[in-house]
């Protein structure tokens, strides 16, 4: 037998590659290389069969123990086209991984563009030069912003002389992207080099955001990280972020583990919308990350995180209370337009099955003859239903918890989703009898041609019948349509726009001085804890788009609306509604979530396993739960019953999940990485024959 002995300039390297979950291949593979490689270089690895890409992490001056020197591959081509990802990015990078329990590979590999995994080294120079040739052109200035207003200045004033994570409570309307554009131009201005990342929600609704940006920074290289851009667009504006060429990034939530070698400045408009948390793979929430980032870039360079939001988070709220963040507040709307009026609608009062109340129809009516604009809201988030009856206000409630029940047609059960109570669905209401108990906030879907069909008669003031325009994903699913029916909306060819959550996004209309939420209750009670704080954002937001030009309202001689359909009037989120006052709801809620335990005083992990049958999934959780004994971390959490999700079969997949909960976050952290390797050994159990797969998903958004 010959001994293979490594070339003595050979070195060791741990790259990160992609591996299959749970495959328990560790973090990162150990290679060797006969040329000398940096932290962060992007390499070709034989993996298997195949070669992928990887990342260098770190460098070794020994193999390590175990590994014997003549199985281990060699690195293959080295892509030094692309400047190695910095040390910030390496260790944010590990950091997601290991908070939300993934790995390291996935998390890292995923951040980058895909198309980078399929170029050969000297495709990508070639587009590298090409790049550089066409870098960038400072042509041209940027365009004078106009004059800020008082409250922005005031803003501006405070940015300037923090380095705390901001948290930027502008009423909507405030004018608080003028804030975010002018603490860009700032930065960009003092410093030649930097860079600063720029969050939004969804990118395609939101054009005229980036249109600002573009048209004030022309001068500055603009790009946008999104899933909507081609692999080839995708590639391209990652690598001139990563070169540095581009000083602004606008992206959505994938956008934040963009490699930005100047970061610092970091903006997440609407910080608290759901959408910043991915839903799949390594659940993530950028905006958590972004605070994260901020701080972790600071230890470079000094890097500032500004969260705006007209309706903050509890959890970003909470931290302003305590001081952990700087609070600004922009109470004024620019022109010093007024917010819309509530007018509640008590669905008690009303004609039997009425879907839209008679005096709501009216008022949409006249103001089309005005030529004025109406907006219909939907609220269709996929809420758990809970049962209610209209009679006497009886909910499916949770005797053990400050929770409703949800109901489960499939089994005809209601199911606590916090503790796994379980009971049979009534035959009829337990207070009052009534046999008409039904899930709240159902049936939107006919609404829209009830609609039509109520405003038939109605008129335009050209005497045209007047155009009600429907927005929402089915609508807007074709390239162009969403938005095509947004200058529709915009150039006032349409009257009444009805839409879901999507209609309340940040659009600039001119001309609605009405909004109506139908379908509001959904969102009052349902299982899940954040619901109301969903709902109180999202009619502040859709209220946001009444008024918006106060000249036209004026000239109108109108009055500005929010009209807001409920069979429970008495709701105090009504009452904070009315005042828009936010900071009174926030810290109604802030309360019950202390004396609940709920986040953000408390911490939740869910695990959610996916089965052949109902019983699989569940005896996998219960097997996980009782595996967990001992563990570090163990003492300070609460694991509950496994229950079946909401939508429990889905393409005959059945699924199920479990509650963690801790007051401790680190107890939390540290129990579910003790738990992990644990519940990978427990798939060779005989009794999770069925199980498909399972994950984690750390500070979970809707349970
Ligand atoms: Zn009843
Ligand atoms: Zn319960």
């Amino acid at each position: 037998m010959t001994e293979l002995q490594p070339p003595s300039s050979a070195i060791w390297v741990d790259v990160v590659v992609t591996t299959p979950a749970h495959s328990g291949l560790g973090d990162s593979l150990t290679y060797r290389s006969e040329r000398p490689l940096t932290p962060g270089a992007l390499v070709r690895v034989p993996l298997g069969t195949r070669e992928t890409l990887g990342i260098v992490w770190t460098l070794r001056d020994e193999p390590p123990a175990g590994l014997d020197p003549a199985q281990t591959r060699s690195v293959g081509a080295t892509l030094d086209a692309i400047p190695p990802l910095n040390e910030r990015w390496r260790e944010l990078v590990a950091f997601a991984a290991r908070y939300y329990q993934r790995a390291l590979g996935e998390v890292a590999l995923s951040a980058l563009p895909p198309a980078l995994r399929d170029l050969q080294t000297e495709q990508l120079a070639r587009r590298l030069k090409k790049l550089a040739a066409s870098a960038p052109p400072p042509s041209g200035t940027d365009n004078p912003p106009p004059a800020p207003s008082p409250d922005q200045e005031q803003a501006l004033e405070t940015l300037r002389a923090t380095i705390q994570p901001v948290l930027l409570f502008g009423t909507t309307g405030s004018g608080k992207t003028e804030v975010y554009l002018r603490a860009a131009e700032r930065l960009l201005r003092d410093d030649p080099h930097a860079q600063v990342l720029v969050m939004v929600p969804e990118i395609n609704l939101t054009p005229q955001l980036e249109a600002r940006f573009r048209d004030r920074f022309a001068a500055h290289g603009v790009v946008s990280l999104h899933s909507g851009l081609t692999p080839a667009q995708r590639l391209k504006h990652w690598l001139t972020a990563h070169l540095g060429q581009a000083r602004i990034v606008l992206g959505t939530r994938m956008a934040i583990f963009a490699s930005l070698p100047r970061l610092r400045l970091i903006v997440v408009d609407e910080e608290h919308d759901p959408s910043y948390k991915s839903q799949e793979g390594a659940r993530y929430s950028a905006r958590d990350l972004a605070v994260y980032r901020a701080r972790l870039e600071s230890g470079h360079t000094p890097c500032q995180v500004l969260l705006g939001s007209a309706t903050p988070s509890l959890e970003s709220w909470h931290a302003a209370e305590q001081g952990r963040y700087l609070r600004l507040a922009m109470p004024g709307r620019i022109g010093g337009g007024a917010l819309p009026r509530l007018r509640l609608v008590d669905m008690n009062h009303q004609p039997r099955h009425t879907v839209i109340a008679p005096a709501l129809v009216q008022a949409m009516v006249e103001r089309a003859a005005r030529g004025e604009q109406s907006l219909v809201l939907l609220n269709r988030r996929g809420y758990a239903p809970v049962l209610a009856c209209h009679d006497c206000g009886w909910k499916s409630d949770c005797p053990h918890c400050s929770a409703h029940a949800v109901f489960h047609k499939i089994d005809r059960t209601l199911r606590c989703h916090h503790c796994g109570h379980t009971t049979r669905v009534p035959r009829a209401c337990p207070e009052c009898g009534n046999l008409d108990i039904t899930p709240l906030g159902r049936g939107t879907e006919q609404i829209e041609e009830q609609l039509a069909g109520l405003l038939a008669d109605a008129r335009r003031p050209d005497g045209q019948p007047v155009r009600v325009a429907r927005l929402d994903a089915d609508t807007t699913r074709t390239k162009g349509s969403l938005e095509s029916r947004l200058a529709d909306m915009h150039a006032g060819e349409v009257d009444v726009l009805v839409g879901t959550q999507m209609v309340a996004k940040g659009h600039d209309f001119r001309r609605i001085t009405l909004v109506a939420s139908i379908n509001t209750d959904g969102g009052l009670f349902a299982s899940d804890y954040r619901a109301p704080e969903r709902l109180f954002a999202l009619l502040m937001q859709a209220a946001g788009r009444a008024g918006r030009d106060a000249a036209f309202v004026a000239e109108q001689g109108s009055s500005v609306e929010l009209w807001v359909q409920t069979w429970y009037p008495q709701h105090p989120l009504f009452a904070a509604l009315a005042r828009h006052d936010y900071p009174a709801f926030a810290a109604q809620q802030l309360e019950e979530r202390a004396a609940a335990q709920m986040p953000p005083y408390g911490h939740q992990a869910l695990v959610r396993a996916e089965a052949r049958t109902q019983e699989a999934a569940q005896a996998w959780l219960t097997l996980a739960s009782q595996a967990g004994d001992g563990l570090p971390g163990r003492n300070h959490l609460t694991l509950y019953p496994p229950v079946p999700t909401t939508i429990q079969r889905v393409a005959n997949v059945e699924r199920a999940q479990m509650l963690l909960e801790s007051p401790s976050r680190p107890a939390l952290q540290a129990f579910l990485a003790a738990w992990q390797p644990v519940l990978q050994a427990l798939r060779t159990r005989p009794e999770t024959r069925g199980l498909i797969r399972w994950a984690i998903d750390v500070d979970p958004l809707s349970i």
